[in-house]
């Protein structure tokens, strides 16, 4: 255990490219973690389609892992990414990057080097819709689900503060999918009306009027919280909840890829995680899961529980 409180930073991961690498241009697409722990030696690889070490920039893992997946919710699917790690290893930068940090955010042009993912998918989605003839129309959600409650981070603030934390209920639409009943829907005809929405920590969705696609962003919770908390009281139910969400999600990911879009039903129906996406998993639709880790030796554990599960719901 000793070896594991140590707070050296290490490079876990840059493997240099090969020559073959090099020369077929091929991205990254192992991490491997090689470490004395305590006197046992970790020697482990995991494979992924892509992986960005430390000096990727933004931009990298924007133009090569999300570009794709933008461009199918633009076809009219339902899409989602989601960022998965332990806390502070990157999962809030990489959605949302440096912009919203910036008072004012970024002012129409070309979202800054720092911006992440959120702001590049809306920049995207204007910049195609804006260059189509066809009408198109956006509409922007933005909710937290924590404790297996959903509260809407849109409603006004002047609401009550009582009003605003009140859990929205969870419901079938009748068209296969889910609505949240009450939840803000803000109709944005430009990049900047998101942007300015982003200031109050939007995320958005894309929704055309007749290729109807849907862009989720996910911004999980921290996945250490269900192995530290345990059965602690008070926190043992929130772990559960948590737990239960990523488990769900695991196995549905993991179901899709095995039985080629059939979820099995109770998956479905498992955690308010997976109904909520429930239109968004399964048939033409696209995941992607960004696993976020630590080069420090302290949170090695965290990082291969991380790599292990973001390694296995591929
Ligand atoms: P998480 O959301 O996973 O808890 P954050 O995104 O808040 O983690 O990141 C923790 C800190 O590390 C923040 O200050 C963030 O700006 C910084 N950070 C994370 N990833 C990067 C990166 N790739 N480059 C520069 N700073 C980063
Ligand atoms: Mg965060």
């Amino acid at each position: 255990m000793q070896g594991l409180n140590r707070t050296l930073p290490i490079e876990l991961f840059d493997r240099p490219f090969s020559d073959d690498e090099l020369r077929n241009n091929a991205p990254q697409r192992e991490v491997a973690v090689s470490q004395n722990i305590a006197g046992k030696h970790i020697d482990r690889v995991f494979t992924f389609d892509k992986v960005f070490g430390p000096s990727a920039q933004q931009k990298d893992l924007y133009d090569q892992a999300v570009v794709p997946i933008v461009n199918e919710v633009l076809e009219g699917f339902n899409c989602t990414i989601f960022a998965y790690g332990q806390t502070g290893t990157g999962k809030t930068y990489t959605m949302e990057g440096e912009c919203r940090r910036s008072k004012g955010g970024p002012s129409g042009g070309l979202p800054a080097e720092a911006a992440g993912v959120i702001p590049r998918a809306v920049k995207q989605i204007f910049d195609t819709l804006e260059g189509q003839q066809a009408e198109y129309s956006v509409k922007v959600t933005f909710l937290e689900l924590y404790n297996e409650e959903i509260t809407d981070l849109l409603a006004p603030e002047d609401i009550s503060r009582d009003k605003q934390k009140k859990p929205l209920p969870l419901m079938e639409d009748g068209k296969g999918g889910v609505l949240v009943r009450g939840l803000e829907e803000e109709i944005v005809t430009s990049a900047n009306e998101i942007f300015t929405l982003l200031e109050r920590e939007a995320t958005p969705e894309g929704e055309e009027l007749i290729k109807c696609g849907k862009l989720n962003l996910v911004d999980l919770a921290g996945s250490e919280i269900y192995h530290v908390l345990g059965a602690r009281d008070g926190r043992a139910r929130e772990a559960g909840e948590i737990n239960k969400s990523l488990l769900t999600l695991g196995r549905v990911i993991s179901a899709l890829v095995e039985h080629l879009g059939h979820i099995p039903y109770r998956f479905r129906l498992d955690s308010k995680l997976t109904r909520l996406l429930r239109d968004s998993l399964g048939g033409r639709t696209k995941t992607c899961i960004i696993a976020t880790v630590s080069p420090a030796v302290h949170c090695l554990e965290e990082t291969l529980s991380t790599l292990d599960y973001a390694h296995r719901a591929k």
